[in-house]
């Protein structure tokens, strides 16, 4: 299986080439040169499968240069009940993603059990694996730089501590995370965790990241890389649950299954595009959006008007507050029937802050073929929607699911089972939870105390030299 860019100019790589870079050098996303394929009959025979038998089933045919007893060794170390098990106590943990019915038809996929309480631990503690992994093979290590405002960057320390061939720098602001987020982070010990916490806003600690990893010479000399959503493997790694939640909610081959995802930069429901075009009977891939509505706007109008980063809103669903979609390309590339030059000319307008049409070209007519419907999400709703939530099924869903939750239901069709994907413990979001109900959300055993644990973090203003000295410090040679 190689891959190539989406923007069609850049050589063919195979999974372990592309697996520690980011951007392909043509400024495009990496994509499998053509999707595998998996047949009814290959469906029917996965169907029973547990959870670390289907992801080496589907790993191995997008990383097929790993060698299967690898593989098969990497997916039975990732995927341990013990490592997703952090959920609500009445949950089956051996399922690994297991699924909460609220009513006939209508499924929550348990999706944030892992150490984080997030759904980016499903993907992110396969790539600490799969980097340690790698870089052994190569006698090397890695230096991971990065900037959060929340379950990105606790998600990629909790996979990669104690990873002996990898140090991660994660900027935050000093603000910016809720008290579980920020301690979350800060408690952990680890010695190659390196939390620096900025005196300034999100997009000043992306900046300062974005202006180490443009100096090529300190990024050579530092073997500084990256985890962003964009990276192939964290998208791989989503494919999986998919599979997992479409055979937990049917009982015979071909029965369509609706997905709703809360959605920020694409990452999540382009893995379920991917499934889809892997065969997996998927009638709609539901996107659902705070009020950053980008995605929204695009899959209701054909426009694609990313926004300023001054004209981002900072909601109660604070992960998916984005203002351009970065794996959104990798589906523009199918959808223009994979014309890498078309990619690289819309992109083009991307990039100079401009947006674009996909009406004229009659490219817009095609998203309905792909199964791509959407909607948006207030604050005002996801309030509503926790409470209904907790009223009608007892249960208590955090702001990211709720948005999905709203959005999903609006779009049910009655005999179609829907399964709405949770991308957070409630925990996570205590205050606008309380706004909702009342009332806390019950912490995962072991947490209660999290904000009291001893912390390990540094504080920085937000100067690019300042990170610079502090990365060239502790990055060893
Ligand atoms: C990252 C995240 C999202 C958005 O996922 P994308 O893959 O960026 O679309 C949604 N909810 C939560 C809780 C997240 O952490």
């Amino acid at each position: 299986m190689n891959y190539l860019s989406t923007r069609g100019q850049a050589p063919k790589q195979s999974f372990l080439q592309i697996l520690l870079g980011g951007l392909a050098p043509d400024g495009g996303l990496y994509l499998p040169e053509t999707y595998p394929h998996f047949s009814a009959a290959e469906l029917a025979f996965m169907r029973d499968m547990d959870y670390r038998q289907l992801a080496f089933t589907i790993l191995s045919r997008l990383a097929d240069d790993i060698e299967p007893d690898d593989l098969k060794a990497l997916c039975d170390k990732t995927y341990t009940t013990d490592a997703y098990s952090h959920g609500r106590p009445d949950s089956d943990f051996s399922q690994i993603t297991p699924l909460r019915k609220l009513e006939d038809g209508v499924f929550i996929l348990e999706l944030s059990n892992g150490p984080t309480l997030a759904f980016k631990d499903m993907a992110m503690q396969l790539l600490g694996n799969l980097f340690e992994y790698a870089l052994d093979q190569a006698g090397q290590d890695i230096n991971i730089l990065g900037a959060t405002s929340g379950d990105t960057g606790s998600a990629a320390e909790y996979a990669m501590r104690g990873k002996h061939n990898v140090r991660v720098f994660m900027l935050s602001p000093e603000h910016g995370m809720t008290r579980f987020q920020q301690a979350q982070m800060y408690s952990l010990q680890d010695a190659n965790i390196f939390n620096i916490a900025v005196r300034g806003v999100f997009d000043e600690c992306q900046d300062m990241v974005k202006a180490v990893s443009n100096d090529l010479e300190f990024k050579a000399k530092y073997r500084i890389g990256a985890v962003n959503s964009i990276n192939w493997a964290r998208v791989a790694a989503q494919v999986i649950y998919y599979f997992k939640a479409y055979f937990a909610v049917t009982t015979e081959a071909g029965q369509p299954v609706d997905f709703s995802v809360p959605s920020g930069n694409f990452g999540n429901v382009c893995a379920g595009h991917i499934a889809r075009m892997m065969g997996l009977p998927i009638r709609e891939l539901i996107v659902a959006t705070n009020e950053n509505d980008v995605l929204d706007e695009f899959f209701r109008t054909g426009v694609y008007r990313p926004r300023k980063s001054a004209e981002t809103l900072h909601t109660s669903s604070p992960s998916m507050d984005i203002s351009k979609a970065s794996n959104f390309e990798r589906f523009i590339y199918d959808l223009v029937g994979r014309d890498g030059a078309k990619v690289a000319e819309l992109w083009r307008a991307v990039e100079a802050g401009e947006s674009f049409d996909l009406n004229a070209a009659g490219l817009f007519a095609k998203v309905a073929d792909f199964g791509f419907v959407s909607g948006s999400s207030s604050h005002a709703d996801r309030l509503a929607t926790i409470r209904m939530a907790w009223e009608k099924y007892a249960t208590v869903i955090d702001t990211h699911t709720a948005d999905g939750l709203k959005v999903g239901l609006e779009h049910r069709e009655i005999g179609v089972p829907l399964v709405c994907l949770e991308t957070a413990l409630p925990a996570k979001f205590e205050d606008t939870i309380v706004e909702a109900l009342g009332r806390k959300p019950e912490r995962p055993a072991g947490l209660e105390n999290i904000e009291n644990l001893p912390r390990r973090v540094d504080l920085m203003d937000a100067e690019v030299a300042a990170v610079r000295a502090f990365v060239a410090h502790h990055a060893g040679d």
